[in-house]
């Protein structure tokens, strides 16, 4: 029984029509050539760390909730963004928002020989508003340093994200769309906290009313997030509050100058904020942030990181300090768009196999080619000549390889010059659409030849 096809009208509105599903909100599909951008930028994380000693970790994706809520839950991260569930065996799990609270897991269960350097890039989840620059599902490179208090480390791990950025085209300390700040504070340790707070809570409580009636919220869980908070109506409050700076010990106020000190002698250049406090409670010491200057203020955060020592400890580790830093793929590659800077890798083929015999000529054609270690592609589907040629103009294709029924029964191909700039003996431009018909066995090698620089 031939069935009948519906009419061709509403073919179409079905093709049209939105599919049922599309991605979570706050997520969203990245393709090529994004993708290709996404590659590259990781590659050059991982060369650059992996060039500083940094070795690469690959955690879970999810992890017991506790390991997360170990961060601080006056943090928001951990408080309302956590995207936790039970699992079938009822265990009460959560999707990593960050990567710190993992590796420091990593350390405690896996016990490696200190000082211990690592490396990562992966997607988090954070339950957030979605909008650009800020995802539910968003990517980060990172680096952490466990096991030593040394501040040349935390000066090392600054110098080696200055460098990546460097690398991509933005300049740390460089005015217009390609300049990132480096903003620097120190935390002091734990010990110096409690007498900083209190100063924080009586100036925060002597001006209440003056307060947003969120930051009066968060005043009651920890005083230290108002300094974080963005309201017009707290500046003046948080403006006016104490400095940490006048409360912490001689030893982290010493590693604190040391930073500096080894910033200058590398030549980085950066801006001390005392009201730099981040969003997660567990960092001590250094704390530091790059802000994009094409970003707007709300999302200008590229990355950020610090010394948290007493995380390993609280997650039932060995009493070790650690330092580290994430930053943020997404927002990070939208600061090279504003800037016009990072161009994507070129994807595009070097030979295109315009194949017309019906036989496996196409197939094997191609694999050759592949397997000569050229970047090859073709169409499918018995398409005519002029069709397959299309093709492969469209495909940015140097050269394109053609067999006919005249070329297959010869045991020749035709190589033909698809752009200009495809170079030949001594440098002289080969003429496009030039073409000649050559020996199957001489087909890499001509190839080859033609697509020298
Ligand atoms: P944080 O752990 O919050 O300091 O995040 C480090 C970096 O990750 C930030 O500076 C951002 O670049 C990036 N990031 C954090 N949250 C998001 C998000 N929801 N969407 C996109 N990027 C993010």
């Amino acid at each position: 029984m031939v069935t009948a096809q519906p009419p061709l009208a509403s073919n179409l509105r079905g093709f049209m029509a939105r599919p049922s599903f599309q991605a979570a909100p706050g997520t969203r599909d990245l393709l090529s050539p994004d993708t290709d951008r996404w590659r590259r930028l990781t590659e050059v994380f991982a060369d650059a760390a992996s060039k500083a000693g940094f070795g690469q970790i690959v955690t879970p994706m999810f992890e017991d909730i506790g390991v997360f809520t170990r961060l601080g839950e006056a943090s928001d991260v951990v408080s309302k963004e956590l995207y936790d569930f039970e699992d079938k065996g009822g265990r009460h799990v959560a999707l990593r928002p960050e990567f710190t609270a993992s590796v420091c897991r990593s350390f405690a269960q896996n016990r490696q020989l200190t000082p211990w350097k690592t490396w990562y890039v992966g997607s988090a989840f954070r339950y957030d508003k979605p909008q650009k620059g800020r995802y539910r599902q968003f990517d980060q490179v990172g680096a952490e340093v466990i096991g030593t208090h040394d501040p040349d480390v935390d000066v090392e791990l600054i110098a080696l994200a200055v460098g990546f950025y460097e690398s991509l085209g933005l300049v740390i300390g460089g005015d217009g769309p390609t300049g990132v700040t480096l903003i620097l504070n120190s935390l002091g340790d734990k010990a110096d906290r409690p007498a900083y707070l209190d100063a924080l809570r009586a100036h925060f409580e002597a001006s209440l009313d003056q307060l947003s009636e969120q930051s009066r919220a968060t005043l009651e869980i920890n005083p230290l997030r108002v300094l974080d908070s963005k309201r017009p109506q707290d500046a003046e409050l948080v403006a006016a509050a104490p400095v940490l700076a006048d409360f912490i010990s001689d030893e982290a106020t010493a590693a604190f100058e040391r930073v500096k000190a080894g910033l200058d002698a590398l030549g980085v250049a950066y801006v001390v904020d005392p009201r730099l406090v981040r969003g997660l409670d567990y960092y001590t010491r250094t704390t530091f942030e790059f802000a994009a200057n094409s970003l707007s203020s709300a999302q200008n955060a590229l990355g950020g990181g610090g010394r948290y020592d007493g995380l390993v400890a609280d997650l039932g580790g060995p009493d070790e300090p650690g330092v580290g830093f994430a930053l943020g793929i997404d927002r990070t590659l939208i600061a090279c768009d504003d800037a016009g800077i990072f161009a994507g890798p070129d994807t595009s083929v070097d030979v295109w196999v315009v194949a017309t015999t019906g036989g496996l000529d196409g197939l094997e054609i191609a694999h050759e080619l592949r397997q000569a270690g050229l970047r090859v592609d073709r169409s499918f589907d018995h398409r005519s000549m002029k069709a397959q040629m299309k093709a492969a103009n469209r495909s940015g294709a140097a050269v394109a390889v053609i067999v006919g029924e005249g070329e297959a029964a010869a045991g020749t191909v035709s190589v033909r010059v698809m752009q200009s700039d495809a170079q030949g003996e001594g440098g002289a431009p080969h003429i496009k659409n030039q073409q000649s018909e050559i020996s199957r066995s001489d087909m890499v090698g001509t190839i080859k030849e033609l697509l020298l620089p």
